[in-house]
This record gives structure tokens, C-alpha cells and sequence, in this order.
């Protein structure tokens, strides 16, 4: 059985059944998700026939880095395995300005949804990650890069469709006798489930969500979004409407900016009037242009126009810098290649 997704009273009663003393899971947890061991064989205050035997009930789901890219802007982005698979995704560590850690972490490898503007879209889905997987790629980049302080689940794949192991992750990586990992921290990015963001309402962490907008116009979303055809824009402002009620919390919405497609006065009117009186702030991110794709990013100025426009309704708006494009490791452009 796999362990890495385990809290420490599930180890502890399974250790039990096997008659080893149950304290041992705490020390367990400890190495795991403190020390971040990944071998049994290091965890010294556990004596050698007893590591012995719990490595025979447990597993250590164990991350091997594939590549390792660097770019000019700091941000790293690994190519990541699974000891016993053949899988591969992609983790990136972005440093802010500030100098702080942002990992982004994929949860399934390849992704259902099929997005135009996205390269892990043309990729395909495989399979949902396991918790013990989605958990690995950020102990990983926590011990190359001396910790990390934010999360943000906006790597390859749809998070809110591998809901169960996204909480449990979560829920490993928030423990305060773990990597302790605040919920404010943590930022799930949906391109927009509205059963599942109604779900989350009742996680009783406080986690931040983001859902990727990208057209308050119905025809413009689906053409990029094909899950907006089953979920269409008036279901899932409804559904954000009511998270925003039932949690108190802001949630973002993330805009990327297309050149002549969704960066015009009607776009900036349709935003105006689907969001009104709505707790939210916008991350406008210039598109990352797909190899052989026709959509191009809107130019510098029209980005700052729309910006302004936003602004000027009362719209608190963030233009984000893309980081990590020469690697391959900004956003929607994820693919394993
Ligand atoms: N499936 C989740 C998480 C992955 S996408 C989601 O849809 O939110 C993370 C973000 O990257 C989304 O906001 C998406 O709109 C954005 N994105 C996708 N392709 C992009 C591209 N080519 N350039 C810039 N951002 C892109």
C-alpha cells in the first residue's frame, strides 16, 4: 500500500493490525512529510527489524526527476516520474519577485478537457495522478529548493475532475505536523465544474479558488473551452456566486488575453455585466502562443487598455507576467515534450 498519502491515525491503525506499536506513525509521518525521507531504511529512531517490516506493508511513492530545465527568470520545471510507472508530468517552481517559492503542480497526466489555447490540451488525458503522486512532485521541488511557500494546482490537467486525491493531497500537505503548508496558500484552478466548485464549498479548509474564465461570451468560451458546451456560463457563475456567498472568500478569475478574440470593447461590456457586484479579481495573463496555433496574445497596449477598463468599473485586476516561456514552463503550455 501506498503511504505517502496517508494521515498519520490511518498508519497508525494499519501498523496496529500488524502488532507494531502505534507510535511509530507519528515517527512515520515525521520522516515523510518533515525530514522528507523517501527510504525506510533512513529512519533511524525506528529499530532495523521494525523498518524492516513496515516496508513490507508500506510503499513510498518516490518522484524521479526526468529533466530539469532552468530560465533566465529563475523559474525550474521539472519532468517528473513515478518510481513503477511510466507516466510523466511536469512541476514547475516559479520564483516571484518577492523571492518567493510558487510551485504548480499537475494532477492528472494529460488533461480530458481539450482546451484550444493549452498544450497539455492537444496531449491527450492518461489517468488521474494519485494523491500520493500529486503530494511527491511538491515534496520534491520543497527539497531542491529549500521549501516553497504557495501552491497553486494549475499544472497539467483538470484538478476539480481528480477531486477525491486533490483533498486528500491537500490534506497531507496542510498538516501541521507536515510541511504545514497554510490552505490560504494553497489555489485550486478549475477551467470551471460547477458541481464540484459547489462541493468544495463544504472542504472545510480555506483554500483559494481560481477559475480560468477567459469569455464572459458564452460562443467565444466554448470555441476555446469544449467543456464550456456542458457547462455553460449560466451555470457556473451561479455555482461561483454561491461559493463566493456560503465561504465569504474573493476568487479569482483567470482571463488570458487572445489578440482580436476575447480582448475587445464587447469582451470588456460582457465582463462588466456578468460580474457585477460579484467578489472577485482578475489575473489577465497574455496568451502563450501554442506551436501552430492561429491564436496570437493581445499587444502591451490593448492588454493595458483592458486592464483599465476593468479598473475603471471596479474591477481589481492583476496583469500577470508570464514566466518560465523559453522552457516551456508557463502557463497552457505544458505538454512533455
Ligand atoms: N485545468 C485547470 C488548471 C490548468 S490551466 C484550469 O483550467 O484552470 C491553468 C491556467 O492556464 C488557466 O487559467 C488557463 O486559462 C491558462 N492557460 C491555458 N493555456 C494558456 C496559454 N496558451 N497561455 C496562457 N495561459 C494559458
Amino acid at each position: 500500500m501506498d503511504i505517502n498519502a496517508l494521515q498519520p491515525e490511518e498508519i497508525k491503525n494499519i501498523l496496529e493490525k500488524e502488532n507494531i506499536k502505534g507510535y511509530r506513525a507519528s515517527q512515520i509521518f515525521n520522516w515523510l512529510h518533515k525530514q522528507l525521507v523517501t527510504d525506510f531504511s533512513k529512519m533511524t529512531n525506528i529499530s532495523k527489524d521494525e523498518r524492516e517490516k513496515i516496508s513490507q506493508i508500506f510503499e513510498i511513492v518516490i518522484p524521479n526527476i526526468i529533466k530539469k530545465q532552468k530560465s533566465k527568470d529563475g523559474t525550474k520545471k521539472y519532468l517528473v516520474e513515478f518510481e513503477g510507472s511510466a507516466d510523466q508530468v511536469e512541476t514547475v517552481l516559479i520564483k516571484n519577485t518577492s523571492k518567493r517559492n510558487t510551485v504548480c503542480v499537475s494532477t492528472q497526466v494529460g488533461c480530458p478537457l481539450a482546451c484550444k489555447i493549452c498544450a497539455t490540451g492537444s496531449m491527450g488525458f492518461r489517468r488521474d495522478l494519485t494523491a500520493d503522486e500529486i503530494i511527491a512532485q511538491v515534496e520534491l521541488v520543497y527539497r531542491e529548493n529549500d521549501g516553497i511557500e504557495n501552491i497553486v494546482f494549475m499544472g497539467m490537467g483538470e484538478p476539480l475532475l481528480n477531486y477525491k486525491n486533490l483533498l486528500r493531497a491537500i490534506d497531507i500537505i496542510n498538516h501541521p505536523k507536515g510541511l504545514n503548508i497554510g490552505a490560504r496558500k494553497i489555489t485550486i484552478s478549475t477551467a470551471g465544474i460547477p458541481q464540484k466548485i459547489e462541493k468544495l464549498i463544504n472542504y472545510p479548509k480555506q483554500v483559494r479558488l481560481a477559475v480560468s474564465l477567459n469569455s464572459a461570451i458564452q460562443k467565444k468560451r466554448k470555441e476555446i473551452m469544449p467543456i464550456a458546451k456542458k457547462y455553460p456560463l449560466h451555470q457556473l457563475i451561479p455555482a461561483i456566486r454561491e461559493y463566493i456567498k456560503q465561504t465569504g472568500r474573493r476568487v479569482t478569475l483567470e482571463y488570458v488575453l487572445i489578440k482580436d478574440f476575447n480582448d475587445q470593447e464587447e469582451d470588456v461590456e460582457a465582463l462588466w455585466e456578468l460580474l457585477s457586484e460579484m467578489n472577485i479579481n482578475i489575473n489577465l495573463i497574455p496568451l502563450n502562443p501554442a506551436p501552430n496555433s492561429l491564436y496570437r496574445p493581445s499587444s502591451l497596449k490593448i492588454q493595458e487598455w483592458f486592464q483599465q477598463q476593468l479598473h475603471g468599473n471596479g474591477i481589481n485586476t492583476y496583469l500577470r507576467k508570464s514566466r518560465g516561456y523559453e522552457i516551456k514552463a508557463a502557463c497552457g503550455q505544458l505538454a512533455n515534450d
